[in-house]
């Protein structure tokens, strides 16, 4: 017989077709799903969401607070909210965080599902019927050497690489903990993808006070996490850049945006990014203030700091240190540095 997931299944999986036509046929526009005091609730879960994305201590693992339908609904809001801040950070994070919140659901299916039905593969009904639609076979103990290289692709882990994989007939083995780890990463991939989306500019509009609210906590977040800003803690392409500028040599203009959102996504005001361009002998300060804007939000976008293989790219990753074999983001450089120098027990490093 066919199986049609339940309202409640759906809920943790909002990401699925099915959950998104139930919400469809709930709410004939963005607007109704906006109206009134339930939209305002539904408004309230969405940004609680977020806000979950993006706390430190994250709470996947916490009853959620509403009804299936308020949790199918407060994910579409979250995204139409998310896109309209339109910050590439806020929208790795939560995406990141869906993915998470859906893996653990999977492995954890038996304790709230009490429609809990296993397969022959040991897999839920439930998650063969996710992993099918997230385009995975879950129906054997090994998988195509094509699927298992464009899942493992943004994977780090050693284990994942195909020289420590058994490979048999054009097939890789997992065991069921691996697929679902394997699944967390496709969800999140496809989600990533899938955002921003396009909302109109009156609901951002109408949206705007909440946005800002959100913005605000993120930025004291991202301060906590970093701290007090601190000099010798940054890394080896960073000093480089700040000891070219200040000797008067003439930077890339990657090389100019690479530091300006490496310090702005640590937590220096624009004004002090601007004085650190101040040291250089050609300095133009209406330039270098337009710059630092552009790049640290003012149109709207703020910027991430490039990650180490961009770095490499773009020929501003210098001769890297010991710690730099062990990172992959000049921000992770400077996280773990600085807690070392500051000693265990003493500030966050927020992941
Ligand atoms: S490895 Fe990364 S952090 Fe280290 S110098 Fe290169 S880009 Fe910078």
């Amino acid at each position: 017989m066919e199986y049609t997931p339940s309202i409640k299944e759906l809920s943790n999986f909002p990401f699925l077709k099915n959950s998104k036509d139930y919400i469809r046929t709930r709410y004939s526009s963005l607007d109704s799903l906006l109206a009134g005091e339930h939209g305002e609730k539904l408004i309230h879960h969405a940004l609680n969401r977020i806000r979950d994305a993006l706390s430190a201590q994250r709470t996947t693992d916490k009853t959620e607070v509403g009804n299936p339908e308020e949790l199918l609904a407060s994910y579409a809001l979250a995204r139409v909210v998310i896109s309209c801040l339109n910050d590439k950070q806020l929208i790795d994070r939560l995406t990141r965080y869906e993915a998470e919140r859906a893996y653990r659901a999977m492995v954890n299916e038996e304790q709230w599902n009490e429609n809990f039905r296993l397969e022959d593969a040991g897999y839920s009904r439930l998650c063969v019927s996710v992993a099918t639609e997230m385009g995975i076979a879950v129906d054997q103990d090994s998988m195509s050497l094509v699927d298992y290289v464009e899942l493992v692709a943004p994977i780090r882990e050693d284990r994942f690489r195909l020289v420590n994989r058994v490979v048999t007939k054009g097939r890789v083995k997992v065991n069921n903990d691996e697929v679902y780890e394997l699944l967390r990463e496709r969800i999140r991939v496809l989600l990533r993808r899938d955002l921003p989306v396009k909302v109109p500019s009156s609901v951002c509009e109408q949206l705007a006070p909440r946005l800002a609210e959100l913005q605000k906590v993120y930025q004291e977040q991202m301060l906590r996490q970093f701290g007090a800003i601190e000099e010798s803690a940054f890394p080896p392409c960073i000093q480089a850049l700040i000891k070219a500028i200040t000797s008067g040599a003439n930077i890339t203009h990657p090389g100019r945006f690479s530091l300006t959102s490496f310090l702005h996504n640590i937590g220096m005001e624009k004004t002090q990014i601007s004085g650190l361009f101040a040291r250089a002998p050609d300095f133009d300060p209406e330039k270098t203030m337009y710059q630092v804007g552009h790049i640290t939000g003012s149109g709207g976008t703020e910027y991430t700091a490039p990650a180490c293989a961009a770095m490499r790219t773009t020929g501003l990753c210098i001769r890297p240190d010991l710690l730099c074999e062990k990172i992959n983001h000049p921000l992770n450089y400077y996280k773990v540095k600085k807690k070392k120098m500051v000693g265990p027990g003493h500030g966050e490093t927020g992941e």
